[in-house]
């Protein structure tokens, strides 16, 4: 029997696994969900025994029931390879009393990579499956790390083209140069004159415009799109939520059955939520703990109960989290609803239409299994010196929040379970502001300098990501006001 998916807004239209991923968004707007979450069924002794690679065969095919063994592990072995610098992929390391599931060890040093490497991979087997014979176009927003994670990902894959819209003044220098030299002739990058919401909420219209969508129909393009409300994101992000547990019981420092909290740094709320799935399946998590910047929605509405995005867009230090619509909300939203379809789309017409909305108590009382807290930009650049100057290594800034906001978790809480922070990204991608938090002199302005002495600080060799860029070329450099992204997809599809 197929595990099948049905959009958060209503159950009328179900589609299977594959068919999700190729659709990216339902057309009704919401994100699709599975008609039930499996349960884990092996115990944590057996999944100890189990590789990264192994380990994801495990969940995937609860979830994308309709692919074949084979298809799986194909995917799976191109996607977690030796494009990974660790033969772990995905290793949990002790620094001081904390440990930290380093999630960056990707093309693209950070932890989009964990999904993205696979995504093209699940994408162009459920076009065959589905005998799709038109050209796929993915569309993507980005705060940074989305956009040059799934440019690499799709480079040169056949039959797909890759857009992506990221925010012109809002993403660190490296960010930029990664996008803007991508190779490949199927590979578009813009930059536009808005932040990342406008961006996100620029893709999902298209995505929801039936007058587009026929157009590009009879040009032969359909749409999917790599951000993560693509279901093909999500559930390959479960896995190392497993996978670090099981290390931590591997190197006995706990015990069967004991529970653990995950402090996660967050944006649109798709990296956590795959943890709140984990915990579903059986994972032994206590609280997902949701680190926020000064962008600090999330907060708000775990504290209060109220969404409400009507508030200034703060540019922070770790732009890949400067977000006020955290899309997958949404499907967090929808479990503890009761699954009320109805329920969601109401909530989702109150944030569209009045900017904000409003949980009742009972759902409220549903979010015991997390804890929000938000750290702004001296906080962050505070702890990650501490934690450079007690122990030598070195956090970029958004793992640099989730460090903080645990810290001050501890502090409010008394909590001692045993905790891993979930570090997101290389703090070669935020060289500049990492090193005005670990170094007293002089900050070169250049980028390859910057990494040259992040390197002598850390004794963390540099990346090849980012050693790469100082001869890299640029090939993109177009730009366009947040209104015009329709066009600019039209023009490079070349559809009048
Ligand atoms: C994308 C990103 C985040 C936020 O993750 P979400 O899944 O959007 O919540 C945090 N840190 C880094 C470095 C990222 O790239």
């Amino acid at each position: 029997m197929n595990l099948m998916y049905h959009s958060t807004r209503s159950r009328s239209n179900k589609v299977t696994a594959s068919q999700a991923i190729l659709q990216g968004l339902s057309k009704d707007g919401g994100l699709y969900v599975p008609d039930s979450l499996p349960k884990l069924d092996k115990t944590i002794e057996e999944l100890s025994k189990l590789s990264y690679q192994e380990l994801a065969y495990e969940v995937m095919k609860m979830f994308f029931t309709d692919f074949t063994e084979d298809e799986l592990k194909l995917c799976i072995s191109k996607a977690y390879d030796d494009k990974f610098d660790t033969k772990e992929i995905a290793p949990t390391v002790k620094v001081g009393d904390n440990y930290y599931l380093e999630l960056f060890h990707g093309e693209t040093i950070a932890f989009k990579d964990m999904a993205l490497s696979i995504l093209p991979h699940l994408l162009i087997t459920a076009a065959n499956k589905n005998k799709i014979e038109d050209e796929i176009v993915i569309l993507t927003a980005t705060s940074g790390d989305t956009g040059k994670a799934a440019l690499a990902g799709f480079a040169d894959v056949k039959s797909t083209k890759i857009i992506v819209f990221y925010p012109k003044n809002g993403v660190s220098s490296v960010q930029e140069k990664q996008m803007v030299t991508q190779k490949g002739d199927n590979t578009f990058v813009i930059g536009i004159e808005g932040n990342f919401d406008d961006a996100q909420t620029g893709v999902k219209e298209i995505f929801n415009n039936n007058d587009l969508a026929s157009k590009l129909k009879e040009a032969g393009y359909i749409l999917s799109s790599a951000n993560s409300i693509n279901i093909g994101r999500l559930v390959p992000q479960i896995v190392y939520y497993i996978y670090s547990y099981v290390s931590l019981f591997k190197s006995g420092e706990i015990k069967l059955g004991d529970k653990i909290n995950y402090v996660v740094p967050t944006g649109n709320f798709g990296n956590i939520l795959a943890g709140y799935y984990a915990k579903s399946m059986g994972l032994p998590i206590n609280k997902l703990i949701c680190a926020s910047n000064e962008n600090k929605v999330l907060y708000d509405f775990f504290k209060t109960g109220k969404y409400d995005k009507d508030r200034d867009f703060v540019l922070t230090s770790s732009p890949s989290m400067d977000i006020l619509v955290s899309s997958n909300l949404e499907r967090l939203l929808y479990s503890i609803g009761d699954q009320e379809e109805e329920g969601t789309l109401d909530l989702m017409n109150s944030l569209n239409n009045k900017g904000y909305y409003e949980i009742s108590k009972d759902m409220l009382s549903k979010l015991d299994d997390f804890y929000g807290g938000w750290a702004n930009n001296s906080e962050t650049c505070k702890t990650i010196s501490e934690v450079y100057k007690e122990t030598g290594y070195v956090l970029d800034t958004h793992t640099g929040v989730a460090a903080n906001v645990y810290d001050k978790y501890i502090n409010e809480t008394k909590d001692d379970t045993k905790t891993i922070i979930v570090s997101t990204a290389s703090p070669y991608k935020f060289g500049d502001n990492v090193l005005k938090a670990i170094y007293e002199g002089e900050i070169p302005s250049d980028d390859y300098q910057q990494a040259k002495l992040l390197e002598e600080l850390s004794k963390v060799n540099i990346p090849l990501a980012v050693a790469e860029l100082e001869s890299a070329e640029v090939r993109h450099n177009a730009i366009c006001d947040k209104s015009e992204m329709e066009k600019s997809i039209k023009n490079i599809l070349k559809i009048v």
